[in-house]
């Protein structure tokens, strides 16, 4: 078959594969790379890629234009295709004859084509965009500084929106508009930076080196080739199951410096965001289950099979939950051979070779917060690679640079274990938040190959947006898609599960269910028929939570008697031993969050649990060390050394406890009473639900009774402190409205601020529930989270008690705003919204256009750094143009320029009610400031924001006209604009409200 006629018939497959993701990265590779060979125009590549236009229907015009351009633009397109894809989404595909070296620019090839600069950035663009991508900042230095970009170049470049790929095609793509001498310049850059001596290697490395990296190499592959939650359950490779995760910088929540725009696994060892170029380590953290273990075991995948950090001869993997059971004294070298791999040659060479080489080497340690000790700097110094220390001193002195400096080191951890002593080394923060809507898509479509199954998955989560919000988070995805059956069963007669202890509960009978149907079906009693099971585990995981230990050796498990039949259940996995040196068998549970919920089984099942157990379990929010706590409560340490407990208090031992807690009241909720009645009998249940009970109410007491009187004049505001969202996740887990009503109706506050608190689609869900049932309206203040669209919808329950609500730097979309603000309208309190610096383009407009003229009582409006332009702000004038009320409309960072600003202008002249308005970094010039002159006029007017755009000497003299027969304003803002000192001077002489 021809490959036009290949494009044709696979048209619904190709879109879907380079779709699925969410991301544009795949259809921009592919634009790239036809760029590149000289099969698309500029014109062309700008017909395709039209900003605003949803991802598919860009790809929609790419597969019309390459059918209708023949069959060579067809073929590199499937060779395009064919490289850009990874593998698992390459499944099914059919490309012919197509090979991906088929649309491999060779440096040769285009030799003769540079005829000019502008055309070596289109020949070479695939690789420009690769090794721009981390030189940004250092390129748009260059091309301001020679006069070749204007300031508002590089902003449109840096949009806060782009991921570092995207940022270097703007780059391109404005240099490309400037014109040659722009083109010069950027290939210079490129020619002096590359000048320097990259890190790769110089020599060829000795053949011991050589045959170590092969060895290292096939056992990293190995370790990595399967999912270890697949593990005996069924044998789905990583490759095929890998789907991007989202990643974020730790650093970009500030206003001065936005930063939304997701990054890629290159990214974690790459340039970007780098804060200190002194220190090595590398920090990626996210809560359990978020995919940490996983991303890592990507990387080591696909620099295993060289498709990836390329710069690293060598990659030594580590896991801390293994190194936290070696118990001898290592050196570092011992540790690298023992842990990693054992070299057949001469080791001496070989470490000697990692010596000299240290910024060829990259250290991975995975889940730093299930170490036993917390990370101290005022561990002893350790210095030396061949000298014995303790493994945690080894590790810490790693982290800090101390031992090894210059190796790339790369940390996972959750995040309440890195406190400021880690965060002083570190190089750059990254956090992992999980599967983006998109991903969810992917990662179900991947689980289940049969494409009707998957769609009929997706459709149910889709109805569930509860149980939708929950797959943000992979493991909980993972539970759902293995559990498909289940769910998919659930319209007969069972509710959909709702909470985290649905989704475990769903898992515990799946997996029984496999067992027993092996001999016979299940009763509606499963729990009491798997009881000694339940508890045997539940023992063996609570046991480990108070030891902080997460692997367990046949004896351990022999102690709470965990049986043969119980390994079967699969709960428990065979550990993967990197360490060669002992030969009895080690086991772990599938994930964390399972250990934590086994434990939680054992609080609900065993009947004679010390009565003090459940009250101290809550207790945990205070974050105080309880000393006693677990010995009393816990039982006694598994493990022993030399007759010493191990220290209990690492970092991930309050994170796992609360985890547990929240199962706790889940499992103790009116809703699963008659599964556990059986179990156990109904007054113990009721006590233990009840003392549940009582500790959240008293929980949250703690919490509002910490509410600081407020100052005069101003609101009385509550800031979360840790362990509030933990407790509204605990009552939402309880799924009793009665519950949630009763410990609400003592809040009172005007204000409640839960800033950077972690909040994504999952806390929301609980949020909703909880605060739905304030007495009073309420600001709710949620900046800096990851709500993004599923988690507004999830909010939309308690719109109607938010007088105001704050999403700045959320992830949100034109179709998460356009729910939120359906409800919106109809919600009497609803009176201020500010979405500074989410995802919005000119498609919301039009509903807040319609939330305007619907709402006679709103009050402000704040769409700072989207991505409006003249068209969306056209769209919001005609709102604005009905509207009686509205007081303060921001648009800080926006594009509207000049028309934009002469729509608003004019829908605004007759305001009665406007007091602050913020057009400034919008790219309007003086006939937008003229435009504006007449609000000044207006008698409400106090402050107008002008600041970084291009109004010179004539629109400033509007304003100053305007300003003369107006007494209301009290500041114009007018720094950054394009006047020349004297003028500046001038004007502020004339009118002093003006300001410079
Ligand atoms: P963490 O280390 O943050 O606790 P894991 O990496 O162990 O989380 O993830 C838990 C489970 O979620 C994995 O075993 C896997 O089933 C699923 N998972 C996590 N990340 C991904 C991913 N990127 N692609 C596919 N599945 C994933």
């Amino acid at each position: 078959m021809s490959a036009r006629q290949l494009v044709l018939r696979q048209r619904a497959e190709l879109l879907r594969a380079l779709c699925c993701g969410g991301s544009s990265e795949g259809l921009e590779s592919v634009l790239d790379l036809l760029l590149s060979r000289g099969m698309l125009f500029w014109e062309d590549y700008q017909n395709v890629r039209v900003p605003g236009r949803t991802l598919c229907a860009n790809t929609r015009v790419l597969l019309d234009l390459v059918y209708t351009k023949g069959d060579e633009t067809c073929r590199l397109l499937l060779a395009a295709f064919k490289q850009v894809l990874p593998e698992a989404q390459r499944a099914g595909l059919s490309f012919g004859n197509c090979r991906t070296a088929d649309i491999e620019n060779t440096r040769d090839d285009t030799k003769e084509l540079h005829g000019t600069a502008i055309q070596t950035l289109q020949t070479d663009r695939p690789g420009l965009v690769r090794r721009l991508r981390d030189r940004i900042e250092g390129a748009l230095e260059v091309l301001l500084h020679t006069g070749s970009f204007t300031p508002s170049d590089c902003d449109e470049v840096q949009l806060p929106l782009y991921t570092p790929s995207q940022q270097a095609r703007r780059l391109l793509d404005q240099v490309r508009s400037k014109g040659e001498p722009a083109a010069k310049v950027l290939l210079q850059y490129f020619q002096q930076t590359e000048d320097h001596p990259s890190p790769s290697i110089q020599e060829a490395p000795p053949k011991e080196c050589l045959s170590y990296q092969k060895k290292l190499r096939s056992t990293v592959s190995a370790q990595s080739h399967f999912l270890s939650t697949y593990g005996g359950t069924s044998s789905l490779s990583l490759e095929d199951i890998y789907t991007e995760v989202q990643l974020e910088l730790a650093q970009g929540g500030s206003e001065a410096q936005p930063q939304t725009g997701a990054l890629g696994l290159e990214d974690v060892v790459g340039l970007v965001g780098t804060l200190n170029q002194e220190a090595d380590t590398v920090l990626v953290s996210g809560e359990a289950g978020s995919g940490k273990s996983t991303l890592l075991q990507r990387l080591h995948l696909l620099w295993a099979r060289g498709a990836a950090l390329h710069d690293f001869f060598l990659l030594f993997p580590f896991s801390c939950r293994r190194l936290s059971s070696e118990q001898r004294e290592l050196s570092l070298r011992e540790l690298l051979f023992l842990h990693c791999c054992w070299p057949d040659g001469d080791q001496d060479r070989i470490f000697q070779f990692i010596l000299d080489h240290p910024h060829l080497i990259l250290f991975t340690f995975d889940g730093l917060d299930e170490l036993m000790q917390s990370f101290s700097d005022s561990e002893q110094r350790h210095c030396c690679p061949t000298q014995c220390a303790p493994v945690p001193t080894l590790l810490f002195n790693l982290l800090q640079g101390s031992l090894m400096k210059g190796v790339r080191k790369v940390v996972t951890s959750r995040p309440e274990a890195v406190g400021p002593n880690l965060k002083r080394y570190l190089r750059k923060e990254l956090l992992l938040k999980g599967f983006s809507p998109g991903g969810i898509d992917c990662f179900v479509r991947k689980h289940h190959r049969d494409p009707t199954v998957a769609t009929r998955v997706l459709e149910s989560l889709r109805s569930n947006t509860a149980l939708l919000g929950l797959c943000h988070i992979p493991v909980f995805c993972w539970i759902v898609s293995k559990c498909y059956k289940e769910l998919l069963g659930c319209g007969e007669g069972e509710a959909s599960p709702q909470t985290i202890t649905d989704v475990y509960l769903m898992i515990l009978q799946h997996f029984f269910q496999r067992r027993a149907s092996q001999r016979n079906t299940m009763g509606i009693g499963w729990v009491q028929e798997h009881q000694d099971t339940a508890l045997h585990l539940g023992q063996l995981a609570m046991e480990g939570l108070g030891a902080s230990c997460y692997v367990f050796t046949g004896t351990e498990l022999q102690k709470c008697g965990v049986t043969e039949e119980d390994i079967c259940m699969g709960f428990l996995i065979r550990s993967k031993d990197l360490s060669s040196s002992t030969n009895c068998k080690h086991y772990e549970f599938l994930h964390i969050t399972m250990q934590c919920f086994f434990a939680a089984l054992y609080i609900v099942l065993n009947n004679n649990l010390d009565r003090s157990t459940i009250p101290k379990l809550f207790q945990l929010q205070d974050r105080q060390p309880q000393p006693g706590f677990h010995r009393m409560c816990l039982g006694h340490c598994l493990i022993q050394q030399e007759g010493a407990l191990k220290e209990a208090n690492t970092a991930a031992e309050t994170p796992n406890l609360q985890i547990t807690a929240t199962f706790v009241s889940g499992l103790l909720s009116q809703r699963h009473r008659s599964l556990l009645l059986l179990s156990c009998p109904g007054p113990t249940l009721d006590r233990k639900s009840k003392q549940v009970v009582t500790c959240l109410s008293k929980g949250m007491q703690k919490h509002f009774k910490s509410i600081p009187r407020p100052v005069e004049g101003e609101k009385k505001s509550m800031h979360a402190m840790p362990g509030f969202v933990w407790l509204i996740k605990c009552i939402h887990e309880m799924q009793d409205s009665r519950i949630a009503r009763d410990t609400m109706a003592k809040l009172e506050v005007e204000h409640l601020k839960l800033t950077y608190c972690n909040i994504g689609p999952v806390e929301c869900t609980a949020l909703a529930y909880v605060l739905q049932h304030l007495r009073n309206p309420v600001g709710l203040q949620l900046d800096y989270n990851y709500v993004g669209d599923v988690g507004v919808e999830q909010l939309l329950p308690c719109l109607h008690v938010c007088h105001s609500v704050y999403l700045r730097h959320n992830n949100i979309s034109d179709e998460g705003i356009r729910k939120l603000i359906e409800k919106g309208i109809q919600c009497e309190h609803f009176q201020k919204i500010a979405l500074f610096n989410n995802k919005l383009t000119d498609a919301c407009t039009e509903c807040f256009a319609h939330l305007l003229k619907m709402k006679q009582n709103f009050l402000s409006l704040r769409l700072g750094n989207n991505n409006i332009t003249a068209a969306g702000a056209g769209q919001l004038a005609e709102g604005l143009r009905f509207n009686r009320s509205l007081q303060f409309l921001g648009l800080w960072g926006n594009k509207i320029g000049d028309k934009g600003a002469e729509a608003i202008a004019n829908a605004l002249k007759d305001s009665q009610t406007l007091v602050w308005l913020s057009l400034v970094d919008n790219g309007v010039g003086s006939a937008g400031a003229c435009a504006l002159a007449p609000l000044i006029k207006n008698s409400t007017l106090e402050e107008l924001w002008l600041t970084k755009n291009c109004i010179t000497r004539t629109g400033v003299e509007c304003l100053i006209l305007a300003l003369e027969s107006n007494t209301s304003v009290k500041a114009v803002w007018l720094r950054g604009n394009e006047l020349s000192p004297e003028e500046v001077e001038e004007m502020t002489q004339r009118e002093p409200r003006l300001t410079f």
